[in-house]
């Protein structure tokens, strides 16, 4: 190592000495690489009246030690029709660390596919031998408690800012790695006068490429495009990683994907004061601010440096003649779900890019809409029209930009890391000073597994957290949200500890029936309920204001807010109110976790708390299940939640039943929904199934005397169209996760002859885009567009392990022949399960003609959470283990569903026989879930406007249809791994899918599956 330096240093010297001098200012006494000079000179295209390229980038230094692109690679980034592989993106990099001893390559982790993710580190030599330091010097800053002040002040001079580049998350998005690869080269090598600042000042590193599956995807897809003449990019990209694409960029706040578990460990080991993310959509450059409203836990200081960063970048490209460089408008900065939002929560800088696509590695000329083009207040130097845009102009445009932020990072850096610090510190201080002093996640709960996964997440965000080490009392602070059952000094009184509530308790005060039509609320027009306006983060204006005194126990979890990394569990554990007249919102607008987890937890409102006896939780937080009594009977409680549901599927070799109605056994109660599981013959499948899940079983000697139905674990299929894969994507995470096997099917295979004969159950879940493109799929016009393996397209196809799917033709739709088979398919005893926009499908084509899909006009419900009451009346197997009759769910938008009400002319009509009559009803689909009936309740976390159009809506039908149901949810049961609340419904109908019930007739006997009267 230390011979090929010095060799390289003196290759270097040689270099600079025998090589013409170059021409302009940037450059110094380096010669530029000619060839690679030319070649980016030719490939920009000129305008008369616009630059597109800046003095930055217009060249390249030449080196005779340290490789280029072109001289690895073959080409210079920016050569219409060329994108680079993965593998060979990391090769170059691999070749710049060999090459010079300014450059050090990082392994990120693999992804999902094995892909390797790099991390590449750019500084000068002296910074380089001393890394380790450096990064240490970062870490310490991040965390300053018990920093010395003199400490403080030798750090914040002596520190270099780690500055991360991250290449196309999004894998259409195509230019940036490319550029990060001629920008690793330039960093490395550039002698002139701003590189040098550059590399002095700041520690540069880059990851070329966050989405490494999807990246090797969308090369072949380009080059399958040309193949194909279909224009370039025109091959849908239907996979980009195994399980999401775009969503790869919102997974910020539960970190479930590996993509964004690698992004995370890379963001505690390096300590960034800057994560710029770059995006490729936007004409011409766009550079983060947001229009807001901004997520309230993003500290004043970070929202004025992406300005500062931002205006930094206008001024100096607009001066440089480039137009189309602005900021404001776009997104509004508000849900933390992004990668970038790590960086903003972990008192870091995120911030992103979008630049203009070349789509691919193309060339096209500008042909924007008015809207695009016009003069605005925030966008002074709009894109022009009728100029010619290729990728190098891409790659320009985002190099210059990165160069500026570099530079203004290096020549500010005792500013930006001072910033940095002051971040934490005041964080750390907003935990000493003000509510919420702590969270409490109880440890003794109904769902203390979902608890400890929540405990986990928190950790995994860098927050450490704490165990009570003996019971004590602190004041809670005010109800935050008054109706979910969750939250607040009742909510222990609501059960919550008590998991032995009697289903005869639940349905002694059971509500009558009610139908959603009938009782939608009169005289609830006004909007202004009294959380709408409450701003997010606080406590839900009048909500009780007295804070209540809260029992800690020992060994209940606790996260202080006197540590820098608390801002995350702060917004996972807030309540969001987005206001109707903000901007409209880009993404969700609430994600309040505990409530979407059906998990206890609390804020304290005295500081007290941080002088309670206390010890950090070193490891993961576990909860084991346990096997009481003795006997070849085991018991288990459902609890409502997956862990619970999937008992079934997990209990291998054990025969299980679900009690139909409560019980008695043992002097103790069980509410129907109780498992009753038989070991197999010397197995004990059942009882490593309840200790594995973190589930309480309890051995009984005698089968209890209950009324119940076997379990016949189903035979899955979860089924995907060709037009995203996407919303199926996060679905088929959650089976993964939780261990339920499914087969994985096309929805152009559902008309094959027999294709669903061995299926018991059909997900289908939510699929973007209009609903009749289910049916026809994309325009039948042109070549097949095969999604296949071949030479020409390596990466496409099934994938590692078979994961995802294949076809000859990715164009045609399910058609009407796969409708008529998935009708089929239920008519014969099959449970249909729909999802979100899927749902559609069988309202449109009346499968059972009294569900309807009621269109909105009002309401704005943009990915929040919802409160939703479960039936009573409607007695389903679908809420077994749900404790509560109102409960909170994930909802965006539509659809909406109703269920013709029971009065109608046919059934009230005395001259109809009553057996049609009984027919009828028995036909009639029923509401299993509807969202809350008062429009004064119905909000959760989020933002809701109109809610009249919503309130008292069915969010979840069982619809009849032959000898099989359709289950339709209009809400998002397995919602990008938050909504774990609600993962049990799905899970409960297709583990019941053979005894899903029909409605009681009259006063029916069998017992409510839900709790009585409206839970608080
Ligand atoms: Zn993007």
């Amino acid at each position: 190592m230390q011979m090929t330096r010095s060799l390289r240093l003196a290759a270097l010297a040689l270099a600079a000495a025998v090589l013409p001098r170059a021409a302009t200012a940037q450059q110094g006494q380096q010669a530029a690489d000619t060839a690679y000079t030319r070649q980016i000179r030719e490939l920009t295209p000129t305008d008369p009246q616009w630059k597109f390229s800046t003095e930055f980038v217009d060249y390249l230094p030449a080196s005779a030690a340290v490789p280029t692109p072109l001289k690895v690679l073959g080409y210079v980034p920016g050569t219409v029709g060329r994108l680079s592989y993965v593998g060979d993106i990391n090769r170059y990099f691999r070749a710049l660390d060999d090459a010079s001893t300014r450059v050090r390559l990082f392994s990120l982790g693999t992804s999902d596919e094995g892909r390797e993710k790099v991390a590449v580190a750019i500084a000068d030599d002296s910074v380089m031998q001393r890394l380790d330091e450096y990064r240490a010097m970062l870490g310490r800053l991040a965390d300053p408690r018990g920093l010395s002040a003199d400490d403080r002040r030798r750090l914040v001079r002596a520190a270099k800012p780690v500055y991360w580049l991250t290449g196309s998350i999004h894998s259409p998005e195509t230019g940036s790695p490319e550029m990060l690869m001629e920008l690793g080269y330039r960093l490395a090598v550039d002698e002139g006068e701003q590189a040098r600042a550059i590399r002095a000042n700041v520690i540069t590193v880059i990851t070329p490429v966050l989405e490494v599956d999807g990246r090797d995807r969308v090369v072949d897809s380009y080059k399958l495009s040309k193949e194909l003449k279909v224009g370039p990019l025109n091959v849908p990209l239907v996979y980009w990683g195994r399980y999401t694409a775009h969503d790869n960029n919102r997974d910020g706040m539960v970190l479930s994907q590996k993509l964004t578990q690698n992004y995370s460990r890379g963001f505690f080991y390096w300590h960034p004061v800057v994560g710029h993310d770059l995006h490729e959509s936007v004409p011409f450059l766009y550079t983060s601010t947001g229009t807001g409203p901004y997520n309230e836990e993003f500290d004043p200081i970070v929202v004025n440096e992406w300005h500062q960063l931002a205006y930094q970048e206008i001024n100096e490209l607009t001066r440089r003649g480039l137009p189309g460089v602005w900021t404001h408008g776009f997104y509004d900065g508000w849900a933390p779900n992004y990668v970038l939002a790590i960086a903003n929560l972990h008192n870091s800088i995120g911030r992103f890019y979008e630049t203009y696509t070349s789509m691919g590695a193309d060339c096209h000329t500008v042909r924007l809409p008015a809207s695009a083009t016009e003069r605005r207040w925030d966008r002074t130097n709009p894109p022009v029209n009728g100029v010619r845009w290729c990728i190098r102009t891409n790659i320009n445009y985002q190099q210059s930009g990165v160069l500026v932020a570099l530079r203004h990072v290096a020549d500010n850096r005792e500013m930006f890391l001072e910033n940095f610090v002051a971040k934490a510190e005041r964080m750390i201080r907003r935990g000493q000073t003000t509510a919420p002093y702590a969270y409490v996640i109880p440890r003794t709960q109904r769902r203390a597994a979902e608890a400890a996964d929540l405990v986990n997440l928190f950790r995994a965000h860098g927050a450490e957290v704490q165990v009570a080490a003996q019971d004590f009392a602190v004041r809670e602070a005010g109800m935050r949200d008054a109706g979910s059952g969750m939250r607040g000094a009742g909510a222990s009184a609501a059960g919550q500890r008590d998991s032995t509530i009697t289903a005869a308790q639940r349905t002694a005060s059971a509500a009558p029936p009610i139908s959603p039509e009938a009782t939608r609320p009169a005289g609830t027009t006004s909007d202004s309920t009294r959380r709408d306006t409450a701003p997010a983060s606080r406590p839900a204006q009048g909500a009780p204001a007295a804070p209540a005194s809260r029992a800690v126990h020992a060994g209940d979890w606790i996260v202080r807010m006197d540590q820098p990394y608390t801002a995350t569990v702060r917004t996972l554990l807030s309540v969001q109110r987005y206001k109707p007249d903000d901007p409209s919102p880009y993404d969700d607008t609430g994600w309040t976790l505990d409530e979407l987890r059906h998990v206890e937890a609390f804020e304290v409102a005295d500081s007290s708390v941080l002088a309670r006896p206390m010890s950090p939780l070193t490891a993961d937080a576990r909860v084991e299940g346990r096997v009481t009594g003795s006997g070849a009977t085991l018991l288990v409680r459902h609890l409502g939640d997956w862990r619970s549901a999937v008992l079934p599927w997990r209990a291998r070799g054990a025969t299980v039943a679900v009690a139909e109605s409560s019980f008695t056994a043992g002097g103790a109660s069980y509410p129907a929904g109780t498992f009753i599981v038989t070991e197999g013959k010397g197995g004990n499948g059942g009882r490593d199934a309840v200790r594995d899940l973190g589930l309480e079983g309890v051995a009984v000697s005698a089968l209890p005397a209950v009324a119940r139905h076997a379990i016949t674990v189903p035979r899955v299929a979860l089924v995907h169209s060709w037009i995203e894969t996407q919303n199926e994507g996060w679905v088929r995470y959650a089976l993964d996760q939780m261990g339920v096997p499914y087969t994985y099917i096309s929805d152009q295979s559902l008309k094959q002859p027999g294709r669903l004969d061995r299926f018991d159950v059909l997900v289908f879940p939510h699929v973007g885009g209009f609903g009749s493109s289910l049916l026809n799929g994309r325009p039948m016009i042109g070549p097949a567009i095969p999604w296949k393996k071949s030479a020409l397209t390596p990466n496409l196809g099934r994938g590692p392990q078979k994961a995802l799917d294949e076809t000859d033709d990715i164009r045609p739709g399910m058609g009407l022949e796969g409708a008529a088979a998935l009708r089929r398919f239920v008519e014969r005893g099959g449970l249909l399960i729909t999802e979100g926009a899927t749902s559609r499908l069988p309202v449109d084509l009346g499968f059972n003609p009294t569900v309807s899909a009621p269109q909105t006009q009002r309401l704005q419900a943009r990915g929040a959470v919802f409160r939703a009451q479960a039936m009573a009346a409607a007695w389903s197997p679908v809420l077994y283990g749900y404790e509560r009759t109102t409960f909170p769910v994930y909802f965006n938008q539509a659809p909406l569903l109703a269920v013709q009400p029971r009065d109608t002319a046919n059934t009230r009509d005395e001259h109809v026989d009553p057996a049609i009559r009984e027919q009828t009803e028995r036909m009639r689909a029923r509401v299993i879930l509807r969202f809350h009936q008062r429009q004064d309740s119905l909000l959760v976390s989020g933002l809701l406007a109109g809610g009249d159009e919503m309130a008292g809506r069915a969010a979840v039908v069982d619809a009849p249809v032959g000898n099989g149901h359709v289950m339709l949810f209009g809400i998002r049961p397995f919602w990008r791994w938050q909504s774990q609340g609600s993962f049990a419904l799905a899970l409960n109908a297709m583990a019941n899918w053979n005894n899903l019930g029909s409605p009681p007739s009259g006063s029916s006997g069998r017992a409510s599956a839900v709790a009585a009267g409206e839970g608080r």
